[in-house]
């Protein structure tokens, strides 16, 4: 057999995952080559302040990656990764130039759905994915404006509260019959509706548009809106085209080991293109958080650099900042029982999700103490009862 060098290393995206992959290689004295290479010319930017503290400040200094860490790499920006030669291990890029690679880590993340029917609207219509697309939207939210978000998602959420925080009228339509129904419990999504209800925003649930008319949107049940832009949050599909194309195993999403390894040998995936294990359902996933593409990044640059490295199976968790609200999720919103710890009226609690004795999930509102303990006790079985689970202060002391 011929023994096939792991070196040179190269870096298809440089979002969070990349850069988290590139750094922890470095960290662990990875000293060989490698290269970050991205389709976008910014410099390495972080994402979740695109939707909250960028579009309020328009610091962008605030919101880089630190690259310091990534000592003598060579880097890359504007140039898109367009060819995979698997057998030559080779990478064609659009510039032309062809590069060779040891170990490949497709780090390419994931891109907003788009609703055709929206082509023609004749208002300004956008997405938001990218430090541009923010830049685009800042310009556009201003006081007494209208604004029509597509989708009651986490984007949607957190731009209707930022919008309505700078002024503007919001109207939120959404397809399903609850908000952030991806992400959280019913109880959760009520209370998220209730919050924005409150701020002004006009929710229109379990509706879709059927159609759009100079300037006007046409719901289902006949009402029009005319908005002065549209922000369509509706959810993303991977970006797993090149690792397709060469025929490496992908459904929306590259299929990754708890190693980050693809079906292809040399061939690693992280972050949200990557779909793995989730490690309380079973079920294969892409987990589309920013701390997934953190861990999982790392964990997988640290499995190249030892193979005794154990699996990757941080539990997921996620937050969300809409108007005075801190959500934070950890393990899947949906469970046979649910148990709820504090007032919820207060707006300070925590929704335990039960299979069984197996605590599955939990989501917080403001309550950042129970958060950092819950996340370490998902996952497993306990003794403990639901009203020990709902009134014991400390929850160190029932787990
Ligand atoms: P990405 O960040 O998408 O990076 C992939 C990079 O690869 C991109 O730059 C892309 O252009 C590039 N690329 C793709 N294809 C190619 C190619 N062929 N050649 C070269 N380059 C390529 N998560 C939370 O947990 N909490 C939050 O509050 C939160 N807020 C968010 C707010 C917004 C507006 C968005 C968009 C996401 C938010 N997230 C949040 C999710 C989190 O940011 C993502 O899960 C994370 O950024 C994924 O990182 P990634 O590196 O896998 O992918
Ligand atoms: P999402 O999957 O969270 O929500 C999409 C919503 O759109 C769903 O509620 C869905 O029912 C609805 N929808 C779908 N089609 C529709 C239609 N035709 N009309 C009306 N509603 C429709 O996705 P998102 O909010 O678009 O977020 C995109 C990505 O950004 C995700 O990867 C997400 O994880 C990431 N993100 C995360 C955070 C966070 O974790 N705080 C914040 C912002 C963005």
């Amino acid at each position: 057999m011929i023994s096939v060098s792991k070196e040179p290393v190269v870096v298809v995206g440089n979002g969070l995952a990349g850069i988290s992959f590139a750094c922890a290689l470095r960290q662990g004295g990875y000293t060989g080559e490698l290269t970050l290479l991205s389709d976008e010319a910014e410099a390495p930017y972080d994402r979740p302040p695109l939707s909250k503290a960028y579009l309020k400040d328009g610091d962008t200094q605030r919101i880089r990656l630190d690259e310091s860490r990534l000592n003598g790499a060579r880097l890359l920006r504007g140039v898109r990764a367009e060819m995979l030669d698997l057998d030559g291990r080779k990478l064609t890029l659009s510039d032309g130039q062809v590069i060779p690679w040891g170990t490949l880590v497709l780090a390419t993340g994931a891109r907003p759905r788009e609703l055709r029917s929206l082509e023609a609207f004749g208002k300004p219509t956008l997405t938001l994915r990218t430090l541009d697309d923010a830049r685009r939207l800042r310009e556009l939210i201003q006081p007494g404006r209208l604004l029509l978000l597509i989708g009651a998602g986490v984007i949607g959420l957190e731009l209707a509260a930022t919008a309505r925080e700078a002024g503007c009228g919001v109207t939120v339509l959404e397809s399903q019959a609850r908000v952030m129904g991806r992400t959280a419990p019913p109880t959760l999504s009520d209370y998220v509706a209730g919050r924005h209800l409150r701020a002004g925003v006009d929710l229109r649930l379990g509706r879709v548009m059927a159609e759009c008319v100079e300037g006007e949107a046409v719901l289902d049940d006949g009402s029009r809106i005319a908005p002065d832009f549209v922000v369509v949050g509706i959810g993303v599909r991977s970006n797993d085209e090149l690792a397709r194309a060469a025929g490496i195993r992908c459904d929306d999403g590259i299929f990754v080991d708890g190693h980050g390894r693809t079906s292809a040998p040399g061939v690693l995936a992280v972050g949200d293109v990557a779909r793995q294990v989730h490690p309380i359902s079973g079920e294969v996933v892409r987990i589309e958080t920013w701390s997934n593409a953190q861990m999982q990044g790392a964990a997988a640059a640290r499995s190249w650099l030892n193979s005794d490295t154990p699996s990757f199976a941080e539990t997921p968790w996620y937050w969300s900042d809409q108007y005075d609200l801190r959500i934070q999720g950890v393990g899947i919103p949906r469970g046979e029982r649910e148990v709820v710890r504090g007032d919820v009226s207060a707006g300070k609690f925590a929704l335990l999700q039960f299979q069984g004795r197996k605590l599955v999930g939990a989501s917080c509102v403001n309550n950042g103490k129970d958060f950092g303990l819950l996340r370490k006790l998902v996952g497993l079985e306990y003794e403990a009862n639901d009203q020990q689970w709902a009134s014991a202060p400390d929850l160190r002391k029932i787990a």
